[in-house]
C-alpha cells in the first residue's frame, strides 16, 4: 500500500529521521517546515497522511489541525499529531483540535509504521465510500462530513475481553462515565458476545492465560458480523512481535502496558468515531443504493430495478415451472393532460395512477414505472387467462373514478391501455417484453382503454 504522507517539523533533523523510516516503508513523503506551509501543499497537492508536529514557531500544531479539520476540501485528510512523550494533555489537545491519532516522541518504528499504515488503509475504504457519499449528498442526502466532526466518541459501547483482574479494574475505571464496558474473560464467549452486542469497540488483551488473544482477533475479523468491529489490543512491551501480527490481521490499533489513562482514553475515542463515521456512510451508500432502484415521482421500483429482478423471477418461473405473467400500462393520450393542465397536474396524475395500480394487484406482484407514463406490472405464478382478469380490473379501476387534482378543484378522466404477455419455459425477459409491448400496441391501435393479450 502506498500512501502520500506530510511530515511537518520545524526542525529538519526531525523531519529527516520520520522521511528515513518511511521511504523504507515505500510511503511517499513530502516535507513542510511550518504550519501554514503544510496548510497551502494540503490545499494545492493534497496528501493522504499528515504527520504533525505540536511545538512549532509561527502556528503551532493545534491551530494548524483546526484549520485544516475547518476546511470542507481538507476535513478529511487523516492527522496525526506528534507530541512529546511528557506531555499526556497534548494527546487531548489533539484530539479536540480533530487529530484523528497521535504518536509521541522519541518516535517508536513500530508505532510510526503502525499507525500510519492503519490510517492509510482506513484512508482508502473511507475515500471510497466518502466518493459515493458525496453522489448521494449531491441528490440531497446529509452532509456526512459535518456529522463526522459532530461525532464526539462518547458513551460507546464497548466489550473488554481480560482475565487479569487488576488490567479490568484500571481500564474500567478509566472508562467510568464516558463509556459503557462489558467484561468477558472468555476468548470463545467473547466472540457470540462481538458477534451479538452492537459493540462499538472491542479491547482484547493480549495475555489472556488459555487463549491465544491473536485468534480472537483473527476470529472476530473473519466473521461477517464482527468484521467492522475496530479491536484495539493490550500488550506488553515485550510482545512487539505480536503487536505487528495483530497489526497485520488487522487489528485497528494497540497499547503498551502500563495503560497510561489518557493514551486510553484518547485512542478509544478515536476509534469509536472512526466505527460511527464509517457505520454512517455505509449506512449512506446502501440508502443511495435504494435510491437508484426507486422512481422518486411514484415511490414504485424503476426500470433498473425491474431488469434485475424479472431476470430473477423468471429464473425462479422456470426452475419451479411455475407460470409467469406481465403487464404494459400505458395512460391513454397523456400528453394532452400535461398541454392542458400542466406538468405538475400530470405528475399529480401520475402518482394517484401509480397508486391505484398497486391497490388493485396483489402483494407479490411487482409494480415499476418504466419511465413517462408507462408502468410494468410483473405476476409471479400467474397463467395469462388469469393476468387478463387482473389488467382488466387495472383498466377499471383507472376508468371508473376522474382524478382529482389541484386539492380536488379539478377532476380529470384518465383511462389506460394494457398488453398482457406470459412467459412459457423458454421465454427470455426481453421477449416477454416484445410481446406484451405488441399486445399494447394493439389496445391502442383498437381505440384504447382496453387489455389485449398475446399467448405465449
Ligand atoms: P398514447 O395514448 O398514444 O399513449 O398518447 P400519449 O399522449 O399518452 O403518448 P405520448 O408517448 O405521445 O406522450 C407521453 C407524454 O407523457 C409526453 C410527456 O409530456 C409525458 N410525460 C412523460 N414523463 C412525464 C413526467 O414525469 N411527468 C409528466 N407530467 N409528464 C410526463
Ligand atoms: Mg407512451
Ligand atoms: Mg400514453
Amino acid at each position: 500500500m502506498t500512501a502520500r504522507i506530510l511530515v511537518v517539523d520545524d526542525l529538519l533533523p526531525n523531519i529527516k529521521l520520520l522521511e528515513a523510516r518511511l521511504t523504507a516503508e515505500y510511503f511517499d513523503v513530502t516535507t513542510a517546515t511550518s504550519g501554514l506551509q503544510a496548510i497551502e501543499l494540503c490545499a494545492t497537492q493534497g496528501c493522504d497522511i499528515v504527520l504533525l508536529d505540536v511545538m512549532m514557531p509561527g502556528i503551532d500544531g493545534f491551530e494548524t489541525c483546526r484549520r485544516l479539520k475547518a476546511d470542507p476540501a481538507t476535513a478529511h485528510i487523516p492527522v496525526v499529531m506528534v507530541t512529546a512523550l511528557d506531555q499526556p494533555a497534548d494527546r487531548l489537545r489533539g484530539l479536540e483540535a480533530g487529530a484523528d491519532d497521535f504518536l509521541t516522541k522519541p518516535v517508536d518504528e513500530i508505532a510510526l509504521i503502525a499507525r500510519v499504515k492503519s490510517l492509510a488503509r482506513l484512508k482508502v475504504v473511507l475515500d471510497e465510500l466518502r466518493t459515493r457519499a458525496l453522489t448521494a449528498a449531491s441528490l440531497g442526502m446529509p452532509d456526512l462530513l459535518a456529522s463526522y466532526q459532530a461525532e464526539n466518541g462518547a458513551a460507546a459501547k464497548i466489550l473488554l475481553v481480560d482475565d487479569r483482574q487488576s488490567s479490568v479494574d484500571r481500564v474500567t475505571h478509566a472508562m467510568l462515565k464516558l463509556h459503557h464496558v462489558d467484561v468477558e474473560a472468555n476468548a470463545q464467549n467473547a466472540l457470540i458476545k462481538a458477534a451479538e452486542g452492537n459493540y462499538d469497540l472491542m479491547i482484547v488483551s493480549l495475555g489472556l492465560k488459555d487463549f491465544d488473544g491473536l485468534r480472537l482477533c483473527s476470529q472476530v475479523r473473519s466473521v461477517e458480523r464482527t468484521r467492522h468491529l475496530p479491536i484495539l489490543m493490550i500488550a506488553d512491551l515485550e510482545d512487539r512481535s505480536r503487536i505487528l501480527r495483530g497489526l497485520d490481521l488487522g487489528v485497528n490499533d494497540y497499547l503498551v502496558r502500563p495503560i497510561d489513562r489518557n493514551e486510553l482514553v484518547a485512542r478509544v475515542r478515536s476509534q469509536v468515531r472512526r466505527k460511527r463515521y464509517a457505520d454512517a456512510l455505509r449506512s449512506n451508500v446502501q440508502a443511495s443504493i435504494e435510491a437508484a432502484l426507486v422512481d422518486s415521482l411514484t415511490g414504485l421500483h424503476n426500470r433498473r430495478y425491474l431488469e434485475t429482478h424479472l431476470a430473477a423471477l423468471l429464473d425462479q418461473a422456470h426452475a419451479t415451472n411455475r407460470p409467469l405473467s406481465l403487464a404494459i400500462l400505458d395512460i391513454d393520450f397523456f400528453k394532452r393532460v400535461n398541454d392542458t393542465y400542466g406538468h405538475d397536474v400530470g405528475d399529480e396524475v401520475l402518482r394517484a395512477f401509480a397508486q391505484r395500480v398497486k391497490y388493485v394487484v396483489r402483494q407479490v406482484d411487482l409494480v415499476c414505472r418504466l419511465g413517462g407514463e408507462e408502468f410494468v406490472v410483473v405476476m409471479p405464478d400467474t397463467p395469462l387467462d388469469q393476468a387478463q382478469g387482473i389488467g382488466e380490473r387495472i383498466r377499471e379501476v383507472i376508468e371508473e373514478q376522474l382524478f382529482s387534482v389541484l386539492d380536488g378543484k379539478q377532476a380529470i378522466p384518465v383511462t389506460v391501455s394494457v398488453g398482457v404477455a406470459n412467459a412459457d419455459q423458454t421465454t427470455t425477459a426481453d421477449v416477454l417484453f416484445r410481446r406484451a409491448d405488441r399486445a399494447l400496441y394493439r389496445s391502442k391501435h383498437e381505440g384504447r382503454n382496453r387489455v389485449t393479450s398475446d399467448a405465449a
